[in-house]
């Protein structure tokens, strides 16, 4: 018996998936001129943190775009994501791991020329057995308690390390997104007490830290967030783009309500959409009360309950049933989302899904 929906039928065309999935759009040049502008703040020369996939955006393009700005310097988190790099960007960029060297990391860092930025004594020994001579930077901890050796470690096996020529001395900053607090002077100090005797190349900044000014540069700065257009980076061109097309329109009268557990219920007669995205591609449901969608230029409230895969919007006031509305853009930002959820524009970022279809502009 033949199946009634074979399993070999065709993929749907892509042209229909297209228009029935919401569009991410990625803008490269904007990224290029990000990453341009925080590296002219600095005088010194400028990483770019590609961790996450490039903050959930696309590490090999955005590395590709970066590196042609002129960027030789790459941060990722893990070996697994330099190696994926490395096969984007070709030879001629450094890698950088913040995890360092992991049980197992020896192959893929020996053979994709990773720098892994060494954690503690247990890794420098595993550096050093498993791939001598192999360059590596080491991590300091200056007070963030998260990752890097802790100044008494430090203090024990620093003669070891410089011997061995690590090519870079980093830290962290806790709070360089808080330019009044008090924390960033003291990292500052613990940094350059650990390490003002070295003449090894230092690396401090994160994008916040590019903004407290020159005394965190140093040698390398290495930003994330500002590239891909947030906080604290409040200049930053946008980046990210998010069209949702509506699936189906409808009226409701005074006292109907909209959506699961019956959350929102209608205070007139109003016009609803839905539309097609939801949580499952990163639009946390705790947005949803403080947030509208743009029919161009007029905002057109959620209600009720964000689900997995749509969201209801009221666009009573908007006179005519909309082809797609727009969740990012020019009205709103990632950190305006991030503060209607109460998160921060990394993790907005980082949350969007991989349904969307993606699309890259410029570059
Ligand atoms: C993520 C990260 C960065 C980049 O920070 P931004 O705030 O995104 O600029 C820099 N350094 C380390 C160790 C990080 O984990």
């Amino acid at each position: 018996m033949p199946r009634a929906f074979p399993l070999d039928a065709p993929a749907h065309p892509v042209k229909t998936a297209r228009m029935s999935s919401a569009t991410l759009t990625i803008d490269l040049d904007a990224i290029a001129a990000n990453w341009r502008a925080l590296d002219a703040m600095t005088g010194t020369e400028t990483a770019a943190v590609v961790k996450a996939d490039a903050y959930g955006l696309g590490a090999d393009r955005v590395g590709r775009v970066l590196a042609r700005a002129g960027a030789r310097h790459f941060f990722v988190a893990i070996a697994e994501e330099g190696v994926a790099l490395r096969q984007a960007l070709g030879p001629d960029v450094a890698i950088h791991v913040f995890s360092g060297h992991m049980p197992g990391d020896a192959d893929m860092i020996g053979d994709m020329d990773l720098v892994p930025m060494i954690n503690s004594l247990d890794q420098m020994i595993r550096h050093a057995e498993a791939l001598p001579g192999h360059p590596f930077g080491v991590q300091l901890d200056s007070g963030m308690n998260r990752l890097g050796m802790e100044p008494e470690e430090w203090q024990a096996v620093r003669q070891i390390a410089l011997a061995q020529n690590p090519v870079m001395l980093m830290s962290h900053l806790a709070c360089a997104d808080e330019p009044d607090q008090a924390m960033n002077a003291q990292q500052l100090a613990a940094f350059r007490a650990m390490t003002d005797d070295t003449d090894v190349p230092r690396c401090f900044a994160n994008t916040g830290g590019v903004l407290l000014g020159g005394d965190y540069h140093f040698d390398l700065a290495r930003p994330g967030i500002g590239i891909y257009g947030g906080r604290p980076y409040t200049d930053a061109r946008p980046v990210v783009t998010l069209d949702i097309p509506v699936i189906q329109c409808r009226d409701i009268a005074l006292g109907e309500t909209v959506g699961y557990g019956c959350d929102f219920t209608a205070p007139r007669a109003m016009r609803i959409a839905t539309v097609a995205a939801g949580y499952a591609d990163g639009i946390l449901r705790a947005m949803g009360p403080k947030t509208s969608l743009w029919a161009e230029d007029t905002p057109c409230p959620v209600t009720g309950r964000i689900s997995m895969d749509l969201i209801g919007v009221d666009i009573t006031d908007l006179g005519r049933d909309p082809s797609h509305l727009q969740l990012l853009g020019p009205h709103q930002g990632i950190d305006v989302l991030a503060d209607n959820a109460g998160t921060i524009g990394y993790e907005i970022l980082t949350s969007l899904g991989a349904r969307y279809m993606r699309r890259y502009i410029g570059g």
